[in-house]
This record gives C-alpha cells, structure tokens and sequence, in this order.
C-alpha cells in the first residue's frame, strides 16, 4: 500500500511535542496550505487544523498543525475549509460535442462531432467543481488522444482521462461508433483504439453475446478493460461474460424481468427512451432475476456508475427547475442543440408522469446495489442532453445520498473507490504523501451533506491552484 496522512499525522504529533513540527523544512518551491480540515473518505477520518506541503505536482507532506516554515508567498491559509480529494467522474465524454444531420449518399444520418471550443469549456468547468480525473467511456478515438495529449502537455485545463475510443456496436454512429460484426473486426476495432493509447473499450447495447464476448475477450488481450451499457444481454450475463464495468442504472433486458412481464414488455407500444420507464414499471426488485442480476455484479466485482442524473433530466424534461439547474455551467452551442436532440422527444405529458412514477424504484436500486457490496462510482453521462459539467458530477453524488446511501460511502464512491475502479489509487483518490497534489477545498462540510460539495473555493490540479469562481465565470 501507500503511505497517507495518518502515518504523518502520528509523526507529526510526535514532532509537535518537541516543538518541532511547525519548523521541519520543506523542499525548495514547495507551496504549504494549513488551516483547512482534511477529509479521507476512505478511513472517514478527518483531521482539523491540517496542512499539506506540495511540491512538484506532489503532496510530499501531510498532518495537523502550521506546517513547516516558508516564505509568506508559498503558505496558503485555508482556514474555514474542508479538503477532499479531487473529485472523479466515471462517465463524462468530455470531448463529445454537438449531434448533427449528415448526409451520406443522400440518405440522412446523425454523426457526433467534437469542437475543441467545447471540449475545452466542458474541461474547464469540471475543474471548476472539483472534478480532477474522469472516465472517458467513449468517443472519437481521434480526439480522446488528443484531449489526454493537451492535459498532459499543460495547453488544456482539464481532468485527466482514462479512455474509451469510439463504442463498439452493430449500427453506425457517425463520431461515436465503431461498427462491427465478427471477431475479426472486432480485434480490429480494438487493436486501433490500443495502439492509440485507449485505456477502455466500450461494447454497446445492440452487439449479439457473441459478439460481446468477443468484445471482452479482445479488449481484455490487449490489456484493456471492458464496459457495456448493455441492452439485450442481461447484467448478471454480462458480468459472467467478464466484462468488467456496466453504466446506466437501465439494466433493461427483458430476461432480467420476472417470466410473466417478459412478453409484454416485448410488446411494449413505445420505443427509444421509453423503454427506459416501460422497463422498470414491469421490474420487481425482490425477484429472483434482480437478486441473481445483483449477486453476478458482486460475485465478478463488476463496477458500475448509474448515470442517475441524466435520467432524471430525461424524465424532468418538461420541468426546468429540475431540467434546468446548472444550464449556466453548460456550452451554450450545446444547450442550443439539446432543443433538438433529446432523449425525450416527442414525450406527451402522460409519458413523464409514467416516468416519474418508476423514479423511486430506480434509487432504491440503486441503494440496493451499495447495500449488497457493488462498488459504484460517480458518474454522469455529460455531454448528453442538460448535464453540466462538473455541476452534475455534485448532482450525481447528491442523488446518491437522496437514494439512502451515507455521506462518506458516497464520498468514497467520487473519490477513493473510482480511483481503485480505475487503478489509480496508488497516486490518486486520497490526500495522502506521495499522492498527486488534486484536491478540492470547500467552504462547507460535505460529510454533512455531499451537495455541499458544490461550494468549491478552490481547486489543486497536479499541485497548481486554481480560484473556483474564476474559472466558473464565462468568458
Ligand atoms: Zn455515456
């Protein structure tokens, strides 16, 4: 394992004892923020009055007291704060940017562009709320390794990304698919997405199991992981098959329905994003198919992220005060685009009642799924239709809280849990020493209430301070 600030914090009391602690040196050019209280979701412990001392990027020190001495320009008096680490988001397709009307030999297709201006507003507001590392599940493999290069070479602000290149799937998507049919292009697809740095691939809903299986084992080979946001193949089938994260809190496959809602199901009137509420009207948690579904993702230790919040937008889609709430936060090129492409299109008033009437089933799974021990992370399908970057992210950990799960477990789910879902935890994910200097500093309590952890005052990003207000102001 790695050191963090408990072991520092013993030695510093230690220290302090012999009136030391606050004079030890630091290294040349480190910058020392005190006076903050430290949260570590992952032992729920905190420690008040606490400094950290960064250098290089890095938290070379951590525990309570002032810290060692620095010229005045290097300490940062952080009083009245509360530190988490930086916030990551498991599903944010930061480089997806508007849908647009193709034609291709005459025929009309829609095709996903990315534009750097929104890329680089997307990227910048999730830093402005805290959100320092995502997931990337999906995108033009293209701009996915540019957007990693732009972070990495400092020309971008933004999170860092762990990525997925275009989804794998049987329909093409212009800018967001990559069709495939047998394993060999399969393999393909997926030797291309490696070679050029992806970290995921992503095997979407319309893919046969011998296709998916395919997916998994492919990725896998190339020492990638797999994530599905699954369809016709149920999530305990799924989960057998290897793969190992799945998204959406939609696992809508008729065979995960008890024997006699199957059929109708099937024959359910509507289709698209309306499967989304005729699914779980016909769901009962308490059957034997939800517990085997539940049971497969804990047996497999399969992640998953719910993506709540985009569905509550969809489901909200006739009511702006839910719809609508961090539309500031959002590209304006992309609010202009959602009043065309929605996943609730045509929806009648009857439609969102429906909708809204299956919503406490969907966070009572949800909770149902903390409960039984899947590891869940924070996610939110930004770029979709009204999520707002970074905004949504807070949203997203508030809506778990709503569901019944505690404060620090959701804590653990944006922080130190996605870190190990994506195998960061040896740098990332705890305020520890040795750890990356990402940090986000709050002006309220968010063990209390996570939607406190949308008063950011301040962000650290690889050790460099970044003004929260500064950065949410549109320029
Ligand atoms: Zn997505």
């Amino acid at each position: 394992m790695f050191s963090f600030f408990p072991r520092a914090f013993a030695a510093c009391a230690l220290a302090a004892a012999l009136a030391a602690c606050a004079t030890a040196s630091a290294p040349a050019g480190a910058d020392v923020y005190a006076g903050f209280t430290l949260l570590d979701p992952a032992t729920e412990r905190r420690i008040d009055n606490a400094y950290i001392v960064v250098a290089a990027g890095r938290i070379v020190d951590a525990g309570a007291g002032l810290g060692p001495a620095v010229a005045p320009d290097r300490r940062h008096d952080m009083s009245g704060a509360f530190a988490l680490p930086g916030l990551i988001d498991t599903h944010a397709h930061v480089t997806l940017g508007r849908l647009a009307v193709t034609r291709t030999n005459g025929a009309p297709a829609i095709a996903a562009t990315s534009e750097d201006d929104i890329t680089a507003h997307n990227a910048r507001m999730l830093v402005a709320f805290g959100v320092t590392t995502i997931r990337n599940p999906g995108g033009a493999t293209e701009a996915n390794a540019a957007y990693a290069e732009g972070v990495r070479s400092g020309a971008l602000l933004g999170p860092e990304a762990r990525a997925a290149g275009e989804i794998l799937d049987r329909m093409p998507f212009q800018g967001l698919t990559a069709v495939v049919t047998d394993a060999a292009s399969i393999e393909a697809a997926v030797a291309a997405q490696a070679a050029a740095g992806m970290n995921y691939i992503k095997l979407y809903h319309l893919l046969d199991e011998a296709q998916f299986t395919a997916g998994v084992e492919a990725a896998h080979r190339h020492g990638l992981e797999a994530i599905t946001h699954t369809g016709g193949i149920t999530w305990d089938r799924a989960a057998e098959l290897g793969v190992d994260a799945i998204v959406h809190a939609m696992p809508i496959s008729a065979d995960a329905l008890p024997l006699t809602a199957r059929d109708d199901y099937r024959d359910a009137t509507e289709t698209g994003a309306h499967a989304f509420y005729e699914w779980w009207e016909r769901a009962d948690l308490d059957s034997p198919e939800m517990q085997r579904l539940i049971a497969a993702l804990v047996e497999h230790d399969v992640t998953v992220d719910l993506t709540l919040v985009v569905f509550q937008k969809t489901f909200w889609g006739d009511d702006p005060t839910v719809r609508d709430t961090g539309a500031a936060y959002t590209h304006p090129l992309m609010r202009q685009n959602w009043q065309t492409f929605r996943f609730d299109i045509g929806w009648r008033e009857e439609h969102y009642r429906r909708a809204r009437a299956v919503w406490p089933k969907i966070m009572r799974f949800a909770r149902m799924l903390h409960e039984a021990g899947v590891k869940l992370t924070i996610g939110t399908d930004q770029a979709n239709p009204f999520v707002a970057p970074g905004f949504d992210t807070i949203a997203e950990m508030r809506l778990h809280q709503e569901a019944g799960i505690p404060p620090w477990a959701v804590l653990r789910m944006a922080t130190s849990q996605a870190a190990e879902t994506l195998h960061m935890e040896d740098r990332i994910g705890r305020i520890a020493r040795g750890m990356e200097a990402d940090i986000v500093f709050l002006d309220a309590d968010p063990t209390r209430d996570v939607a406190n952890a949308a008063t950011t005052r301040a962000i650290l990003i690889n050790g460099e301070l970044h003004d929260a207000a500064a950065l949410r102001a549109v320029d």
